[in-house]
């Protein structure tokens, strides 16, 4: 899942592009591209971009283990109760045999004497052939199933009550307080204790008095229906515990070869995905330039006509007004003849600077059309395109580019033709080009650092 979230992040970017360097720049940021000032070699930091994906991962397979093992945990103490449960249940039904006879006679034996706490005359009888017999509670026969439970299957049991008849059925502190809870309410209890650094599950449940009980506790005030005590039974948890660690540890190796195999995902995608990468960023740096006026930087003649057609075609859609700067600087020959090529080339990066910083919007567009000729294409009708001009004139003026043989102030002016129209079917860009070259025309003719107008009439926007 991560490796799709991964590849999609790398991946729509790429597959996206068609040449535009906008769409890639959230990729850019993310891979904070570092591109080298030698070679110009685009790097890429791989483990940047690796980090967030890997994070991830990381959390999603830590909280896997923590859950799986809070699961298992939890597993195991619901077997233990359920065991205990079952134990419980199965003691509670013996004494129940027990109480609805009202207790059973056995021999008296070494083991089996008179019970001392049953005040019940005829507690001991002697059959016709002699066999002395006692009679044996619930609360007898319980103490008799524990000593046998604890000594043959470890599991320890213990009648008990917080007012017991008998000393040895008072309970320990955690009986006690879980003799408190069923007062409460509490249905069980089971917790996992540690005794004389043993573990072991202890589980304990509430007798209630039932009508069968009341022969012998009728004077203990307990209502039928009520907590009258409590059996507790401790199990040994080896085994479960054994288990629990075996499942713990199966986990952790599965989790842990997934993880492994995953980050190795993530390293493969990452790697394959910025190499592809790196690619494409040089392959758009070199579209990208092919788009530049070498020279100057600002967009060259092959952007001018594609912007051009674009533009128009929208402006047709939507029936919006199109404008055309045509800008040539006044007596470059001179300039070039008077202060070398390469001071024209400085005026001409310079000029390109000022006039390519005047336009902000979107969609308009500053190019060297050839020469020292720049045109610029705006998405705006006459109204605004002729006060653009204005400044672009006057920007240039203040650039105090010092030139002794122009007309004017012995400085670096231009000359501009403007030029607006509302594409229809009829017409093309050719025509708007060739309209703002007549106003260009016109302001070299009429004394240069000029703008003029041509159009059919003055649009207002
Ligand atoms: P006008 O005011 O009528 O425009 O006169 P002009 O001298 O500017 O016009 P013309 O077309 O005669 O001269 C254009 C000059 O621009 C010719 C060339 O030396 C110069 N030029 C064109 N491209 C470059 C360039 O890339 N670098 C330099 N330094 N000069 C260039
Ligand atoms: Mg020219
Ligand atoms: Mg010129």
């Amino acid at each position: 899942m991560l490796a799709c979230l991964f590849s999609h992040l790398f991946f729509s970017g790429l597959q996206t592009t068609d040449g535009s360097p906008l769409k890639t720049r959230r990729l850019d940021n993310f891979f904070r591209t570092v591109e080298s000032k030698k070679s110009g070699e685009i790097k890429v930091d791989l483990w940047k971009a690796l980090l967030i994906p890997f994070l991830l991962w990381t959390l999603l397979v830590t909280l896997s283990l923590v859950w799986n093992f809070t699961y298992i945990n939890s597993n195991t103490i619901e077997l233990a109760k359920d065991r205990g449960n079952s134990f419980f249940r199965q003691i509670e039904l013996t004494r129940l045999w027990n109480a609805q006879h009202g207790g059973v006679y056995v021999p008296v034996t070494e083991k089996t004497q008179p019970n001392p706490y049953l005040n019940d005359p005829s507690r001991d009888i002697v059959t016709s052939e002699g066999i002395h017999l006692t009679k044996i509670n619930p609360a007898y026969m319980t103490r008799q199933i524990a000593e046998i439970s604890n000594q043959q299957n470890d599991i320890l049991v213990h009648l008990t009550s917080l007012d017991p008849i008998r000393p040895e059925n008072y309970p320990d502190s955690w009986e006690e307080a879980a003799l408190k809870s069923f007062e409460k309410g509490v249905r069980e209890k089971i917790e996992l204790v540690k005794q004389d650094s043993v573990h072991f599950f202890r589980y304990m449940a509430p007798l209630t008095m039932q009508e069968s009980c009341m022969q012998c506790h009728h004077e203990s005030g307990v209502q039928v229906g009520a907590t009258r005590g409590g059996i507790s039974i401790s199990l040994p948890s080896q085994k479960m515990l054994a288990a629990q660690t075996k499942n713990k540890k199966n986990l952790f190796i599965l989790h842990l070869v997934v993880y492994l195999f995953g980050t190795a995902c993530l390293l493969f995608f990452h790697s394959y995905a910025s190499f592809h990468y790196t690619a494409l960023v040089q392959s758009q740096k070199k579209a990208a330039l092919a788009y530049r006026d070498a020279l100057t930087g600002i967009a060259n003649r092959r952007q001018f006509e594609e912007t051009l057609a674009l533009e128009w075609r929208r402006a047709k859609r939507i029936n919006a007004p199109i404008s055309m700067i045509m800008i040539d600087i006044d007596h470059f020959k001179n300039f070039n003849d008077t202060y070398g090529h390469q001071a024209g080339d400085e005026c001409l990066k310079k000029v390109a600077a000022v006039l390519n910083n005047t336009v902000t919007r979107p969609g308009d567009l500053v190019a060297r059309y050839g020469g020292e000729e720049f045109a610029v294409i705006l998405t705006t009708g006459n109204r605004g395109a002729l006060l653009l001009a204005q400044k672009m004139r006057l920007k240039i003026s203040k650039l105090q580019i010092h030139h002794e043989l122009t007309e004017s102030d012995r400085h670096i002016t231009i000359s501009l033709g403007v030029a607006t129209q509302y594409p229809a079917s009829e017409s093309s860009p050719a025509e708007l080009i060739e309209e703002a070259d007549k106003a260009l025309y016109r302001a070299k003719n009429e004394g240069r650092n000029k703008t003029r107008y041509r159009g059919r009439e003055l649009y207002m926007s």
